[in-house]
């Protein structure tokens, strides 16, 4: 059985107080909850803090993930953090291919398919996000469009190393905007993307990865969200800044 993991996405909120305070609060309510063990749980604050978070929190109860990486090992890349980096200040995740990386940011698949890559090689689990616009749903085109984004962004992975990823369904116009998929609209594209996977590698690549749901994931919609037998966790932005609020969305992935 797929163990759900639930992820808080900080993006660029939070000063340094403020993320080694919300980390410690996450990891004294998880600490108190006697089903944590059955679900998996990171924050994944800015890159800055990333050092800081990493030393109040105990792995063993909270994970700490990256937002970003850039897929070379080092060198003249300004700006840019490598997969080595990430992994020396205590990350065990990444996310990458987030849609405002995409869409504001320029992000392209073939980019993503580098970091992946180089997120694998380093012992990193990167969290590879998908997902449609409102005008590609629409269109009726969120098939394709998940279709395109699986090929490029997991071109030429090996169903082992699949199987040490974690994909994040996000429709784009559910992101920070209130508007949720409906738990029915979220589980078609999360048994389309294990049919994708079916078809590319095998059934235990289809059963075994995880696939989180993101888009306005909060307390009251998380559970009906993550009842449905294709949704392995969330990936929570918004509600993931208030430590009550990420727990109880944390609670409501247990099986
Ligand atoms: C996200 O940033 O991945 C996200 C899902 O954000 P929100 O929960 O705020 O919609």
């Amino acid at each position: 059985m797929r163990r759900p993991f639930v992820a808080g996405n900080w993006k660029m909120n939070l000063d340094r107080r403020g993320s080694v305070g919300l980390a410690a609060d996450v990891t004294r309510l998880l600490g108190a909850w006697d089903r944590r063990g059955e679900v998996e749980v990171a924050v994944c604050p800015p890159s800055c803090y990333l050092d800081a978070v990493a030393r109040a929190v105990d792995p063993a109860v909270l994970g700490v993930g990256a937002q970003n990486m850039y897929h070379q090992p080092d060198g003249a890349y300004t700006g840019e953090l490598s997969a080595a980096m990430l992994l020396d200040v205590g990350c065990k995740y990444v996310i990458l291919g987030h849609s405002e990386r995409r869409h504001i940011l320029g992000e392209t698949d073939e980019d993503v398919n580098r970091k992946v890559k180089a997120a694998l090689a380093a012992g990193l689990v990167p969290i590879v996000c998908v997902g449609e616009t409102l005008d590609q749903r629409e269109a009726g085109k969120t098939l394709d469009v998940i279709r395109a984004q699986f090929a490029g962004s997991l071109d030429g992975l090996t169903a082992d190393e699949m199987k040490g990823l974690v994909i994040a369904y996000e429709p784009v116009w559910a992101i920070g905007t209130g508007k949720t998929a409906t738990p029915d609209q979220a589980e078609q594209v999360h048994l389309d993307l294990r049919k994708i996977m079916a078809d590319c590698y095998n059934r235990e690549v289809a059963e075994t990865v995880r696939i989180q749901y993101g888009g306005s994931v909060k307390p009251d919609n998380a559970a009906e969200l993550l009842a449905k037998p294709n949704i392995d966790g969330a990936l929570v932005g918004g509600a993931s800044l208030k430590a009550d609020a990420f727990l109880a969305i944390v609670r409501g992935a247990v099986r």
